[in-house]
């Protein structure tokens, strides 16, 4: 198929989701005030991309026998996501084949097992955004322990016994507990807020907003005690972060362009009213602490710059182009386009686009080049499973 297709994606409205960040990349009318929460890009059955045709059909990757190992999507995160974990991919296939055993079937909300697939995630910030990452080294645990005087019975245990006997009990403690527990933190919280209002850098920010959001009938969502536990990091527009299965992670504000292996495969931790089923959480989480490595791509001189991960289900990488700059790729694999900001001539053999604002372009086939030239200043996403050299 020497041809360039291009290609539009699916919204989901997901209620957590900004009003105005995707309307106005897509160039959609928002009037009626939805929340634009994602925009899917790739072959997953519950937001298949498609083409529009010569004659104005539109026609699904499906129907063209197209099936991406990758999912690309953008998001904006207006209000927090759940606390989540993914399997590997070995744990994703065993467990598959276990809930079709017991028979609980696909489209139940207790499902947790959706396919046979792992879901590493890359994402790329699109300006400042805040996360939940994996938990905090000890050191940092440490000093949670000693500033948090409403913790204090759980110090002994995380001393003794580590973060993972710890994660389980805060997982585990009935609700009554947690209520207990996390009652007069927010509540001494609100009070300091009221006469200092806490920044986005304290975790006392996104618990009081956690409380707000979540606090259901007078039960404290436990999740808050995560926030707490796990790395909040801040990143600047342009930065990444790769999350392998078992680390937990949150997105609690901001928009970013994220890649993922084609799954579903969701386990939860809090911040959520979905179903959470915490024996499975705890399986697969790793509660060993980490340090978040936040990657940085400098300016990559009119060349794409490839963010790398350890695993070959995908590969995201950015190209900025200035006006009138040219640039040409050799094709190895599906390869979507995401024209983020300005505006871009293709040609591959005597197939001729124009690329816009949120526009999409793709390619199945690997023979041929890719010629690039930019109309104005330009900053494009390049989703794939396999790098593609440049000239
Ligand atoms: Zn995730």
């Amino acid at each position: 198929m020497g041809a360039i297709y291009l290609l539009e994606g699916v919204v989901r409205n997901y209620d957590w989701g900004g009003h105005s960040f995707l309307p106005h990349l897509l160039r959609i009318d928002n009037t009626a005030k939805k929340p634009f929460a994602e925009y899917w890009m790739g072959t997953h059955s519950q937001g298949m991309a498609h083409i529009v045709d010569q004659k104005g059909n539109r026609i699904t990757l499906h129907e063209l026998g197209v099936s991406l190992p990758y999912l690309l999507k953008v998001l904006d995160v207006k209000e927090m996501l759940s606390i989540q974990v993914h399997p590997t991919r070995e744990a994703a296939i065993r467990e598959f084949a276990l809930e079709n055993r017991v028979g609980i079937s696909l489209d139940s909300p207790t499902r947790n097992y959706k396919d046979q697939n792992h879901k590493p995630e890359l994402m790329v910030a699109l300006g400042p955004f805040w996360l939940l990452h994996g938990f905090k080294p000890a050191d940092q645990l440490k000093t949670i322990f000693e500033t948090i005087p409403e913790f204090s019975p759980l110090k002994n245990i995380w001393e003794s016994e580590g973060n993972q006997v710890l994660y389980q009990l805060v997982m585990e403690m009935p609700q009554q507990d947690v209520n207990g527990m996390l009652d007069p933190l927010l509540s001494r919280l609100q009070q300091e807020d009221a006469s200092a209002p806490f920044t986005k850098d304290n975790p006392a920010f996104w618990a009081l907003r956690a409380a707000q959001l979540y606090g259901n009938k007078g039960n404290i969502d436990r999740g808050i005690f995560s926030i707490y536990f796990f790395n909040l990091v801040s990143m600047k527009e342009g930065e990444a972060i790769f999350q392998d299965a078992g680390i937990p992670h949150a997105y609690l504000e901001g928009q970013n362009v994220e890649i993922m292996a084609n799954s579903d495969n969701v386990l939860r931790g809090g911040l959520t009213s979905k179903h959470i089923d915490v024996t499975a959480l705890l399986k697969h989480t790793r509660c060993v602490g980490i340090r978040p490595e936040v990657m940085r791509i400098s300016d990559s001189n009119g060349a794409p710059a490839w963010f790398s991960t350890p695993v070959d289900d995908f590969k995201l990488g950015q190209l900025f182009m200035r006006k009138h700059e040219k640039y040409q790729l050799q094709g190895m694999g599906p390869l979507i386009l995401l024209l983020l900001k300005g505006s871009v001539e293709l040609a591959w053999s005597s197939s001729l686009a124009t690329l816009k604002q949120g526009q999409l372009a793709a390619f199945w086939d690997g023979e041929g080049t890719l010629h690039l030239q930019a109309d104005q200043d330009t900053t494009l996403f390049l989703a794939t499973s396999a790098i593609h050299r440049g000239e």
